[in-house]
């Protein structure tokens, strides 16, 4: 079957179609449609099945990757999906929204002069077309363990642990202070990069396998209605795994920041996904999260940014602009949504920051002043200086925040000082061994490492779920566990 590969040459690389600006723009669903199968098999087979595969290695799941292309090109798709499913929970969300251009295909060898194979459209068809096909299937432990392990968190850290957990036999519990799993998938990341029902249909998936959840439950202080205090969570648990990820936005600065009409990108984007979930949502009927009409302003340059200007194209925006103060090449969110935001209507207004904003009872402009770059610093970064005189004012009644998320203060809001967090805020935990210093707490995801992504978010989980097993192990061998066939 060597024949169905190495066809990078012959056959140019083909991204899957993506729907036409003015169409995206009436409504949030997924901007890229489906392989079928003949192409999946097509654009597997330009893969030169590399014998050091740099996908891989720059996949923060060392994804198996060259294995699952070949096995797609000869249409094997069932054996496709186990070999891609044993190293990653959630393939088919990862091949929608990881940045591959900065990961895997970013890195494959082809890139240089035939454009890379396309990694994460085909592991996106495998893992659907498996869904389609009913491989898909609920966790089922070979034996039932009594030890229960308390998950703070059902985002994709959490949800990775809970599955890694769960398939070793242990009783595993998720809390979270929302009514819905998924975290950002659910609640941040809009429905026009992943479709909700994917995340609903994993929920659904795990709670077959037995995870129970615990929603609307929030871990604090002090037990109560919709709290439960973190030392209750321990006492009722022989583990807990701490995956809360970031949640504090950054503040800004300048005359006139606190008007109303300025938003937090959380709050702005959490309302736009409960909407598309058919959710009731007040401040969306007031007004003061609607875009439609508004001549909109958001200030960032990151993945929340360009997910805040889409959403606002998509509500009906008079005018939507994206004030960043670096430029293009400089900015961290991913060059591809940059694109589909352009095609989509967002202008850019680059190198240019906010320096004060404008109205009385609300915003009405934004007055900013123009950067440049300057010298690059010990991280290789360059500085950027304000242009002196060179102000302007921008039309806005609606400005969103994006300027990026810091972690919430656990140890106070948990009354837990004994709770180490870095300078930063996030928490501390043992390189390999991924536990904070209290013993039997451990932690994973954006709340261990700052906002990241997703993908880094499961191998946390991943890594942290085999470092609990090994711990309680431990103890067990110390004291010993009843273990029960089911
Ligand atoms: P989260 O996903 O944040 O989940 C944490 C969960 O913990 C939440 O459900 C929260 O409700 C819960 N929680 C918090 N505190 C408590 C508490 N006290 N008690 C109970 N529950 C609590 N990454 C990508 O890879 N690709 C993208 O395209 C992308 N786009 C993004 C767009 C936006 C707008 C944002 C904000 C982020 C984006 N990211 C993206 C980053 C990615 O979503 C995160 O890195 C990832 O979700 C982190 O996973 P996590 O499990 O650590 O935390
Ligand atoms: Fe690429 Fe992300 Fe899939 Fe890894 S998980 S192969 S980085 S798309
Ligand atoms: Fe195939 Fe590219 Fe990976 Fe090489 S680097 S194995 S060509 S996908």
């Amino acid at each position: 079957m060597a024949d169905r590969m190495l066809q990078f040459v012959a056959v140019p690389q083909r991204q899957p179609e993506k729907r036409g600006a003015a169409d995206r723009r009436q409504d949030h669903d997924e901007i890229y449609r489906d392989f079928d199968t003949a192409q999946a098999e097509t654009q597997s087979g330009r893969c030169s099945q590399c014998g050091v595969p740099f996908c891989s290695v720059h996949c923060p799941l060392s994804n198996n990757i060259p294995d699952w292309l070949k096995l797609t090109a000869e249409g094997r798709l069932a054996e496709a999906y186990e070999v891609s499913s044993a190293t990653n929970n959630f393939p088919e969300i990862c091949g929608r929204i990881c940045p591959q251009d900065r990961l895997c295909e970013g890195n494959c060898v082809i890139e240089k002069g035939f454009e890379s194979v396309t990694i994460g459209a085909v592991e996106r068809f495998v893992t659907d077309n498996a869904w389609e096909q009913g491989w898909v299937k609920p966790i089922r432990p070979s034996a039932e363990r009594t030890a229960s392990i308390g998950i703070v968190g059902a985002g994709p850290g959490g949800l990775a642990a809970a599955e890694q957990l769960r398939r070793l036999g242990y009783q595993v519990h998720v809390y979270d202070r929302h009514d819905r799993v998924g975290g950002l998938m659910i609640y941040g990341i809009p429905g026009f990069k992943l479709e909700k029902e994917i995340v609903l249909r994993r929920h659904a998936l795990m709670e077959q396998g037995g995870i129970v959840f615990h929603l609307g439950r929030g871990v604090g202080a002090q037990d109560g209605d919709r709290e439960i205090a973190f030392a209750t969570l321990r006492a009722r648990h022989d583990a807990v795994l701490i995956a809360t990820g970031v949640y504090e936005s950054r503040a800004l600065g300048g005359p006139g920041a606190g008007l109303p009409g300025i938003v937090k990108a959380i709050d702005y984007l959490t309302t736009s996904n409960r909407l598309s979930l058919g959710d009731a949502v007040p401040a969306f009927d007031s007004g003061e999260l609607d875009a439609a009409g508004r001549h909109v302003v958001v200030i960032g340059g990151g993945d929340t940014a360009m997910d805040c200007v889409r959403t606002a194209i998509r509500q009906g925006a008079a005018s939507v602009k994206c004030l960043y103060r670096r430029d293009r090449a400089n900015m961290p969110g991913s060059l591809r949504e940059v694109k589909n935001a352009e095609e989509e209507g967002v202008e850019f207004v680059w190198l240019a920051a906010p320096e004060a904003f404008l109205g009385d009872d609300r915003v009405t402009a934004v007055r900013a002043v123009r950067m440049r770059l300057g010298l690059a610093d010990a991280t290789g970064r360059q500085s950027v200086d304000p242009v002196e005189g060179s102000g302007f004012t921008l039309d806005a009644d609606l400005v969103v925040k994006a300027l990026g998320f810091d972690p919430e203060p656990l140890p106070a809001l948990w009354g837990e000082p004994a709770l180490d967090v870095s300078r930063w805020g996030t928490l501390k935990v043992g390189q390999t061994s991924f536990m904070s210093s209290l013993p039997g707490v451990f932690g994973a995801g954006d709340i261990v490492r700052g906002a990241s992504l997703v993908v880094w978010a499961i191998r946390d989980g991943r890594d942290a779920a085999e470092q609990i097993h090994r711990w309680l192990e431990r103890n067990a061998a110390e004291a010993p566990m009843q273990v029960a066939a089911e």
